[in-house]
């Protein structure tokens, strides 16, 4: 399989080739045309394996297939991911992939300052990487809100269980709307995350490398 047989946006293909990347990992060339479809994805998979590139290019492609301004306080893609240093990584992925497609990508973790997170949010985004405990913090705040939100993906959720995040990241699906794209991504998959994976995701293609 070549990147240019999955059915990826011009300006994403120009980019991986930017990135010297030449074949599509497993999950890639698997999840790359089901996500393109907008179905939702159980993804076992760790780190390494190529899926942030997975979930992001397909991602970047919906939403150059739509073109829409962000409204203000919104975001069209959310990813939560459980540490700043996944968040800061999944974000600068998204901005590599899409560094052609003109998008608003914006990171955001605690530990820092609201301030340059709270501008961000209220230009309206493409794309918003967050963690859970601060994303959360920004919905209470009245910064930002999810009913403009397309496609959610929830990456390493064994690990976010681990950390504590289970019912943070339940408040935050409570506010996604119904109708979306889902994705969830786990390197094992314990009763408490199959539970979740469950409720949260809707006839789900599952992909495991
Ligand atoms: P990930 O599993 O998403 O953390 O990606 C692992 C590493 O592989 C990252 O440094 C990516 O830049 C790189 N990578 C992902 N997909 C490809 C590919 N198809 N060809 C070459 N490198 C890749």
């Amino acid at each position: 399989t070549n990147f240019s047989d999955l059915g990826l946006a011009e300006t994403v293909l120009r980019a991986l080739k930017t990135e010297g990347y030449e074949t599509p990992t497993p999950i890639q060339a698997q999840a790359i045309p089901l996500l393109l479809e907008g179905r939702d994805l159980l993804g076992i998979a760790q780190t390494g394996t190529g899926k942030t590139c997975a979930f992001a290019t397909p991602l970047i492609t919906r939403l150059l297939a739509n073109p829409e301004h962000p409204r203000p306080k919104q975001t069209r893609v959310l990813v939560l991911a459980p540490t700043r240093e996944l968040a800061a990584q999944i974000g600068d992925s998204f901005r590599a992939y899409g560094r052609f497609a003109g998008l608003r990508v914006a990171t955001i973790f605690g530990g820092v300052g609201f301030g340059a997170q709270v501008q961000a949010l209220t230009r309206g985004l493409d794309v918003l990487v967050a963690t859970p405990g601060r994303l959360l913090d920004h919905m209470q705040q009245g910064n930002l809100r999810l009913d403009g939100t397309s496609a959610v993906v929830l990456d390493e959720a064994d690990h976010m269980l681990d950390l504590g995040f289970l019912v943070p990241i339940r408040k935050i699906f409570s506010k996604l709307p119904k109708a979306r794209q889902t994705l969830f991504f786990s390197a094992t998959m314990p009763t408490e995350i199959a539970k979740l994976a469950g409720e949260m995701l809707h006839m789900p293609e599952k992909v495991s490398v």
